[in-house]
């Protein structure tokens, strides 16, 4: 069984992970049916999945990547529509966690499902073997555990647990649908309580926050030293569990006490919680109830801290600056004085011991830990990675000295390293003392494992190339959140030519969380405050050049963007021969936001895709009207789904779900392109001139009316204006592609001098946030 042969799922219950669970299968384009309990009260039948559907059309983040993945999901119930099962290849349940119910829904399951169907739970706790209990053989055949985790469209983690009776070809397909079509990575994780990353993540939160008042730290100071250098999301400890709603605590206490062999350590952390009991009967759950460990008031925009002592709110104290090297380096961390060496070691010294001890009973290598905690929890460094900062050697040492357990893996190790690079290939350590290749399942090519076995080929601080094997290279961009500035246009100058010279094709990607967040704007700020007008200039009409330059190469480009793709690197896609896109990136031209226009030809490449578009009406207005709508409201898609509404992507551009197979994927698009290449031919535009222009102002005066525009808001629109609309052109004029881009650099000048431009910029750079001057 393989991917392709799951067409068609069945959800069972609609909660939490169900309903999400299935937006998900619906997001991979794959019709999902979504079933749950008859409501006690009403008279439709369906209403608890109907409702989870409109509930989850509501929510944000969107659990749905667009609206007709949302049509893909059909809803009923359990008593009239469970034979429907015997339509679909893959039943997921997903009720609640009390194993009769589940085991009583199986035995109906087991007389409805086709022979050969995959059935899985979505269990936190349950171990496989009592879930199948009772069951015949087809049906153990036929079962596994996979746990996703939540929300199940944005976690990449799924934890698969395969039992002794699982037949492998249906688990491989499992797998593989849950890899290539959910965009999950898969670990395999054995079948114990917790499976890995829950089990070590509530040990982690359970040490941090017992010692953190066992220590008389503050929150703030807590998070502070178990956050960032640790490689903790910024959340930090208690900011995470507000996340996570503290009542869930616990609950995931319960179910591991239940089930945790006798002796794990997780037992030494359970102990009364007077604090926590009194905040989860006050209702002060976390986030979702707008107080928990932090309160947070929406009005004020205030943020205030808890205080154990009296358990009420004060406001926040910042925490003294970490010692010296304790920020990057564990080993100065663990040893800093005050309260924060201590407080690391408690921490570290605990969680990393547990780590390693679950080698072989929970996992079957470090590498799943690793994967579990990072992709689960959102650690940068995994357990055994955190080790190698701090010194496997060290590690066991001090544990020694104190006494305590040194798990086995660690005594193997000795000194040497969990990880190491071996000719190119990254390895890690096993639990027979030997180093084994770190594995990619098929079909998965990093640019990560690129760049150990090779040089680059050309190289600055913004950008690189490198060769990415078969006759295609890569250009990655490199800065801080891959801003875009003089450096990457200068690269791609060279780059062009060499590729012309060496390569077939060119795809334009890298592995930072951002494709691209737009030009540099504090280096733009720069010259602004130096008033270094003709620099940037230089930079807009150098952009021009380098994009064109991609545009019109004698070979194929293919860009592939994941997470933000914005401004300037939206336009990157736009002048793109196609795009193969991660599901999950967030595309769009946002330069109104800051109070400018697109200015590297963003504006006549979203005219020319409108004007061209399948099933739009004809003319030169209407073009014109959507990118304005589109432009003049920095609107950002969604996801690629929603960038193929708005004309950032093409309906022909492909679409990865999984992170880890999108180079591979775009490397295959611009091979598929590269036989009878051509590049495409300039653009001419018949535009609608000051006619046009007043038509849209008109709307744009609507909107200032309605309080729904600022004043500058205006200004900055009649910019855009201007530009889409070809200047003084008439409607007999033929608008070439440089006279759009001249328009651009025009209006971009204009206003990168106006003041409340650079307010919106300064705004932007320093709070993240727009200015609505
Ligand atoms: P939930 O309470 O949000 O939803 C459970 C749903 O199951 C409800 O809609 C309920 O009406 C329905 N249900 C109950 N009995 C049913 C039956 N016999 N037939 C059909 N539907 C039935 O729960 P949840 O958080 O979505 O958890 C579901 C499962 O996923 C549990 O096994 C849980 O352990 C696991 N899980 C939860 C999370 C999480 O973060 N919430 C994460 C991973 C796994």
């Amino acid at each position: 069984m393989s991917a392709s042969t799951i067409e068609k799922v069945c959800v069972i219950g609609a909660g939490t992970m169900g309903a999400g669970i299935a937006a998900q299968v619906a997001n991979a384009g794959v019709p999902v049916l979504l079933l749950d309990i008859v409501p006690k009260d009403g008279d439709d039948r369906d209403a608890v999945a109907k409702g989870a559907v409109a509930k989850m059309l509501g929510t944000d983040p969107a659990p749905f990547m667009s609206k007709a993945a949302a049509r893909l999901v059909e809803t009923g119930n359990i008593e009239d529509h469970l034979d429907r099962v015997a339509e679909c290849d893959w039943i997921v349940e997903a009720i609640v966690e009390r194993l009769d119910i589940k085991q009583n829904l199986y035995a109906r399951l087991e007389k409805l499902k086709k022979p050969g169907a995959a059935v899985s739970s979505n269990t936190s706790t349950i171990p496989l073997e009592k879930l199948v209990d009772g069951r015949g053989e087809e049906f153990r055949s036929s079962f596994l555990i996979t746990h996703f985790f939540n929300p199940p469209r944005y976690m990449r983690l799924i934890e698969i647990v395969r039992g002794p009776h699982t037949d492998a070809a249906v688990a491989d397909g499992v797998v593989d649908f849950v890899d290539r079509k959910l965009g999950k990575r898969v670990v395999p994780t054995r079948d114990t309580p917790g499976f890995i990353a829950n089990r070590i993540g509530t040990y982690w939160l359970a040490v941090a926050v017992n010692a953190a008042m066992d220590q008389g730290l503050t929150i703030e100071e807590a998070d502070q030293i178990g956050g960032k250098p640790m490689g903790v999301p910024k959340t930090g400890i208690f900011g995470l569990i507000d996340l996570v709603g503290i009542d869930l605590m616990p609950l995931l206490t319960a179910s591991l006490t239940a089930n945790l062999p006798k002796g794990d350590p997780y037992f030494d952390t359970v102990r009364d919680q007077p604090l926590i009991e009194r905040m989860i009967a006050e209702g002060r759950t976390g986030r979702k109830a707008g107080s928990g460990f932090y309160s947070f008031d929406k009005k004020t925009r205030t943020k205030r801290a808890l205080d154990f002592e009296t358990g009420e709110y004060r406001d926040p104290v910042k925490p003294q600056r970490l010692p010296p090297r304790a920020e990057g380096d564990l080993h100065a961390l663990t040893n800093a004085p005050g309260k924060t060496g201590p407080y690391a070691w408690e921490i570290l010294g605990k969680v990393l011991a547990y780590s390693a001890s679950l080698v072989g009973e929970a996992a079957d290598d470090i590498t799943a830990i690793d994967d579990a905690m990072k992709l689960g929890y959102n650690w940068k460094y995994g357990p055994f990675e955190l080790i190698d900062r701090l010194g496997p050697g060290r590690l066991a040492e001090r544990l020694e000295k104190e006494g305590r357990e040194v798990p086995a893996i660690l005594r193997t190790a000795g000194e040497r390293p969990f990880y190491r690079v071996q000719d190119g290939q990254r390895q890690y350590l096993g639990l027979d003392g030997e180093y084994h290749d770190v594995g990619r399942p098929e079909g998965v090519l990093l640019l990560e494992d690129i760049k150990r076995k090779t040089g680059a080929l050309l190289k600055n601080a913004s950008a690189a190339l490198w060769d990415a094997g078969d006759g295609v290279a890569v250009l990655e961009f490199t800065a801080k959140m891959n801003a875009l500035d003089g450096e990457v246009m200068k690269l791609i100058g060279k780059a062009v030519p060499l590729v012309a010279e060496k390569f077939k094709a060119l795809v334009v990607y890298n592995e930072g969380s951002n494709f691209s967040a737009g030009a540099n704007l504090g280096l733009a700020m720069f010259a602004v405050n130096i008033a270094a007008w003709s620099e940037i200039e230089k930079l807009i009409a150098g952009g021009q050049d380098a994009y064109k330059a991609l545009k019109y190469a004698p070979f194929p480009v293919v860009s592939a963007p994941a997470g933000l793709a914005l401004g300037g690197g939206c336009e990157i896609l736009l002048h793109s021969d196609a795009v193969q896109a991660h599901a999950e990136s967030y595309i769009g031209l946002v330069e109104c936001g800051v109070g400018l226009v697109p200015g590297w030809g963003g504006c006549g490449e979203m005219l020319d895709r409108w004007r061209t578009m399948p099933g739009q009406p004809k003319g030169p207005m209407p073009p014109v009207t959507k990118v304005f709508e589109i432009v003049s409201t920095a609107t950002v898609a969604k996801s690629a789904a929603e960038a193929k509404g708005y004309g950032f992507l093409r309906e022909s551009d492909g679409v990865t779900m999984n992170r880890d197979r999108l180079l591979a994927d775009a490397k295959a698009k611009a091979l598929s392109l590269v036989e009878g290449y051509t590049p495409p031919e300039a653009p001419e535009f018949k535009l609608p001139g000051a006619g046009g222009k007043a038509a849209l102002m008109l709307a744009v005066d609507g909107f200032r009316k309605r309080g729904m525009a600022t004043p500058y808001d205006a200004v900055v629109a009649d910019a855009l204006a201007e530009v889409l609309t070809g200047g003084d052109a008439d409607l007999i004029d033929t608008v070439t592609e440089a006279d759009m881009l001249a328009l651009e650099r025009e209006h971009f000048m204009k206003l990168v001098r106006d003041p409340r431009t650079q307010a919106r910029v300064e705004s932007m750079l320093e709070t993240g946030k727009p200015l609505r001057n």
